[in-house]
């Protein structure tokens, strides 16, 4: 049995390096390459995903699995060969429903539409893109086909980044969030905090960036294991365990701009980081969904990376870096400016509170799409006045409105935006159990110290990388299933303590 276990692992390997150098081909394409390379890279994008995929369906995995099942059942659920026999099977099960063709056709469309998105933000014309969007539309549709039985045309799609969840599922929470979250922004909008002004004054990008860096060192960030670039949208990519890369964008007259997205970042960056070395070059030496993989990027973004306790260590710092622009103001000044509820145009500039209400939005129109209600030549429209229901603002563009994202451009139509709420909420519950365990935290995070809460994090998150499915590792770390409730509480304790409400 170690033999065909042994064949099974080599295999594995196999796959996920061909699957990782399709990460690699899309940080180029996001980082580096000049737009004439767009037909060259969708065509390379294509063959690479086909090969991947080819490989992971062929028979001889399915045989190996066949063939290991006994071996398995007499393994422990948590030992090393049954985790990564399990994780396997369960990638193999739902990657045999698609065929390479699929695949292939997906990855060469992506590639380009992605490319056209970057034309069409940067100019502000959904028309020239529209044409892809649509055509995402029916490659998002064509995949939830290929699973049989499910409840709703979403349910696979969200299935592929938060296994577990499903269309109803997130309703049914979403509702819960809408309904509690409504009357604290009423209460909050009772009350005016004046915007920081010294948030939007010039501060250079050079400065930025090397405050950024020294910031996320100092949480943990390997650079010897990683690398920060800048690309319009900021995303991490891991390429392998030694190797995962992270980007960001500056505007030197926001400086919370490419600060929040790069702590962000560096918090999806530290999971992948921290996922023990035992699982490298297998399917478990990945995030176990993308939920939890928000979890530690939101976690870091705000729960930290937004409290007093940060602040009172980093603030003389960022005062040293930028003379002109923070010196002259009070800590508490700047901690308020941060802080600020107040609805905005832009998802990842939004504030902590108002922030989910672009999400539950996205979510509700990409339903919308999938079910057919709604067409991609209305979407802009459709997200103008739901905007302005949800947030009371007229948008003046579609840069602000159904441009700003890339996630419908280089990714499916459906399943892509429930992983923020998942993540908010988790954020917070795992760090109930953080602080639970280790109620020194916060003052350690008062004097510049994240080691406790990195290793916590380590330890009973990172660790394990997909070894455990969502459900499981938020039950083994919280011991209770997801709950808004500790998330809630925080947006409360939080919020009414800064509006002295
Ligand atoms: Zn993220």
């Amino acid at each position: 049995m170690r033999v065909l276990f042994d064949e099974l692992k080599d295999l594995v390997n196999e796959i996920d390096a061909l699957e990782s150098i399709v990460g690699l081909l899309d940080w180029d394409q996001e980082v580096n390459m000049p737009v004439g390379g767009i037909e060259g890279r969708s065509r390379q994008l294509a063959i690479q995903a086909r090969l991947a995929h080819e490989k992971l369906i062929a028979p001889a995995i399915k045989h190996l699995l066949t063939a290991l099942k006994p071996y398995q059942d007499t393994l422990p659920y948590d030992s090393h060969e049954s985790s990564l026999i399990r994780v396997t099977r369960y990638l193999y099960d739902k990657a045999s429903h698609i065929p390479p063709d699929f695949q292939a056709r997906l990855y060469e469309h992506l590639g380009k539409s992605q490319t056209v998105w970057l034309k069409a933000y940067a100019e502000n014309d959904f028309a020239s893109v529209r044409p892809f969007l649509e055509k995402t539309l029916d490659l998002s549709r064509e995949y939830s086909s290929f699973f049989n039985g499910c409840e709703h045309i979403a349910d696979p799609l969200i299935d592929l980044n938060d296994p577990g969840m499903t269309v109803s599922t997130i309703r049914h929470l979403f509702k819960e969030m809408r309904d509690q979250l409504t009357p604290i922004i009423k209460d909050i909008a009772r009350v005016q905090i004046p915007p920081c002004s010294s948030l939007t004054k010039f501060s250079p990008e050079l400065a930025q960036l090397s405050f950024g860096r020294e910031v996320i060192e100092k949480i943990g960030f390997d650079f010897e294991r990683g690398r920060q670039d800048k690309s319009t949208h900021p995303f991490t990519v891991q390429i392998s365990p030694g190797d995962v890369r992270i980007t960001t964008r500056v505007n030197e007259y926001d400086f919370w701009n490419a600060f929040s997205s790069t702590v962000h970042e560096a918090g999806h960056a530290l999971y992948v980081q921290g996922i023990a070395p035992t699982w490298n070059g297998t399917f478990v030496a990945h995030v176990a969904s993308e939920g939890i993989n928000e979890s530690q990027s939101r976690l870091w973004e705000n729960i930290i990376g937004r409290s007093k306790n940060f602040w009172h260590y980093f603030f003389p710092r960022l005062q040293l870096y930028f003379p002109e622009t923070f010196a002259n103001i009070s800590l508490d000044t700047f901690y308020r400016g941060i802080n600020r509820v107040q609805p905005s145009s832009i998802r990842t500039e939004a504030d902590e509170v108002t922030y989910n209400l672009h999400v539950i939005m996205r979510f509700d129109l990409e339903i919308q799409l999938l079910e057919g209600s709604l067409s991609v030549g209305d979407l802009p429209e459709a997200w103008r006045q739901r905007f302005q229901e949800d947030f009371g603002i007229c948008l003046s563009s579609d840069r602000e409105g159904v441009l700003q994202d890339p996630h419908w451009y280089d990714g499916f139509i459906g399943g892509q935006f429930q992983c923020y709420i998942l993540g908010n909420i988790l954020s917070a519950q795992f760090y109930e159990s953080a602080l639970s365990t280790y109620p020194e935290i916060e003052d350690e995070i008062r004097r510049g110290y994240f080691g406790t809460l990195r290793a916590w994090l380590k330890n009973n998150i990172h660790f394990h990388g997909r070894k455990y499915s969502p459900q499981e590792l938020i039950n083994r770390v919280t011991g209770k299933a997801m709950t808004i409730e500790p998330y809630m509480q925080y947006l409360k304790t939080k919020y009414y303590d800064l509006y002295n409400l």
